[in-house]
């Protein structure tokens, strides 16, 4: 294939503070999903020799690292997030056009990024142990909380921005030192963190960057006998590998999964709220979020108002080129991505599902060369049909149709996913219902299922997470060990 160079530009590893050509000495292309004849820049693929070096930086630089004070540990983490905002435009941009997304939506996603740096930058000064009553009046016990070491850090391409920082941060401000290997598809945009970080002054060593394959490097990382925990973030099949890895030699791990998002919509909904949510949480970028609603359920009585404004704001949607003004939704991110939907499409008609709007993969001229596919949506889905139970990663709404408020949640619960969940109801008694029995580790109340703010607990239950909360300040359980200390003076 012909590859026309928008930006020649070659990235390195980082390890040990140094920018490094991989010892295989073999890069790989990262291409534009809008136009797969661009290039964003080209990435190391890189070797197990590579990984072991960067390991070994961390595991060095660790030593050090953790005597800090945290407040002095958080002092870098303000400076990288001032950087990072100071170059929010270049890192956005890269973003854009390496993975699809809009850039009003990568503007915000790098804004988070920096907001997330700030936040557990203020986790240096804060309280990380309890005293606890000893039977000996004499003594003194307490707990107090430990690094684990070098940490391995694993993500996805859907969000290359907020994903590793909201990894990244927590595990340095409590004294790890890391190794990310962010998702091929996005290295690039890694690449430009890293370089953020690395302008923030961070010690040779603290944080290390290797890219490559993921069953090489990624699996390197789970196997690595000096990395104490992995931090994943990605599919089902290749989080359940990492985390038996991990447990096989005894280190931590953090998984965080798949969705099925289910948004109940009640016969008392504000329905304009309802819709709009619908649309923002279904097909923002091009419905690849984890948390993205996927199942919409929806009480009879209202069920063909809340159709016929959905299908009506949906004919507002323009799809493109997300670096191009008045784009609402970009490409998938690969191809991959793209035929996995229209496959799913495909499924949903051959299961008898009733294709309503779009499902077709646009290929007039201005997106020939791209992985754009319509909004789509389907009616008459059942609970057995493969749209109504696996992840589809694309921007595709399964219709459901339901006549009581206890059959939408039976039927919100059917799934071996527990991420992310949505009600529309001014009823108190339903919100209180939803709260108490959905299955999921994010209930959200007349507000969009995909989105939480940074602050809180972010994780999911069933098969989307690992169970261990990320964000926030929930995310000290996963990045440090407690250490229960008894002092008998
Ligand atoms: P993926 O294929 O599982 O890849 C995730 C990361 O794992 C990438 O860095 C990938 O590297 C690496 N990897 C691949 N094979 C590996 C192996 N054998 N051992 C170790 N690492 C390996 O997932 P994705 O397609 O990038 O992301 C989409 C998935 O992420 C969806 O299922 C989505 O729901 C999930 N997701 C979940 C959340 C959440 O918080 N729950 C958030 C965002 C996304 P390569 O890129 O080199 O293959």
């Amino acid at each position: 294939m012909e590859h026309t160079v928008s930006e020649n530009r070659t990235y390195l590893n980082y390890i040990n503070g140094q920018w490094s050509v991989s010892s295989t000495g073999e890069v790989e292309a990262s291409i534009s999903p809008a136009n797969k004849h661009e290039i964003v820049g080209y990435i190391q693929k890189s070797s197990l020799d590579d990984l072991n070096a960067a390991v070994a930086g961390a595991k060095q630089a660790q030593k050090q690292w953790r005597k800090l004070a945290g407040s002095v540990r958080g002092d870098y983490l303000y400076k990288a997030a001032a950087v990072l905002e100071r170059r929010l435009d270049e890192v956005a941009e890269t973003m854009t056009r390496e993975m699809g997304k809009t850039l009003p939506e990568a503007k915000g996603e790098t804004a988070r990024g920096a907001a997330i740096l700030r936040y557990y930058a203020g986790e240096g000064l804060r309280a990380v142990g309890d005293v606890i009553p000893s039977t000996d009046s004499g003594a003194l016990m307490f707990t107090t909380r430990v690094p684990l070491g070098v940490v391995g850090v694993i993500t996805p391409w859907n969000f290359p921005v907020a994903i590793p920082i909201w990894k990244m941060a927590p595990a340095l401000i409590y004294g790890n030192a890391v190794v990310i290997k962010p998702a091929t598809e996005t290295a690039v945009t890694c690449a430009k963190i890293i370089e953020c970080l690395e302008e923030a002054g961070f010690p040779a060593g603290v944080i290390n960057m290797v890219t490559g394959a993921g069953s090489v490097i990624g699996q390197g990382l789970a196997d690595h006998p000096d990395v104490s925990g992995i931090t994943f973030t990605g599919s089902n099949g290749v989080g359940k590998r990492i985390g038996q890895a991990a447990l096989a030699r005894g280190a931590k791990y953090q998984l965080e999964m798949g969705g099925k998002n289910p948004v109940i919509v009640a016969s008392d909904a504000d329905l304009d709220l309802a819709v709009e949510a619908t649309v923002s949480g279904g097909l923002r970028s091009t419905g690849q979020k984890c948390t993205a609603t996927s199942r919409v359920i929806v009480q009879s009585d209202i069920y063909e108002a809340f159709k016929d404004k959905l299908l009506q704001k949906l004919k507002g949607i323009t799809v493109g080129d997300g670096m191009k003004e008045g784009i609402w939704m970009g490409p998938c991110a690969n191809e991959n991505q793209l035929q996995t939907v229209v496959t799913y499409i495909e499924k949903g008609k051959e299961e008898g599902a009733s294709l309503i709007f779009g499902g077709e993969r646009l290929q007039a001229p201005g997106y020939e060369n791209g992985f754009f596919i319509e909004p789509t949506v389907f009616e008459h889905v059942t609970k057995d049909m493969a749209i109504a139970r696996e992840e589809i990663f694309g921007p595709v709404l399964a219709l459901m149709k339901v006549d009581s408020i206890e059959e939408a949640l039976t039927l919100a619960n059917d799934a071996e996913f527990g991420l992310s969940a949505s009600i529309f109801t001014t009823n108190i008694g339903h919100m209180l219902s939803f709260i108490n029995e959905m299955d999921a580790g994010l209930v959200r109340i007349n507000a969009e299922s995909a989105g939480v703010e940074l602050q809180a607990p972010f994780g999911g239950m069933k098969q989307s997470s690992s169970h261990s909360r990320e964000q926030g300040r929930a995310a000290i359980e996963f990045f440090t060990s407690i250490k229960t200390v008894f002092v008998k003076p």
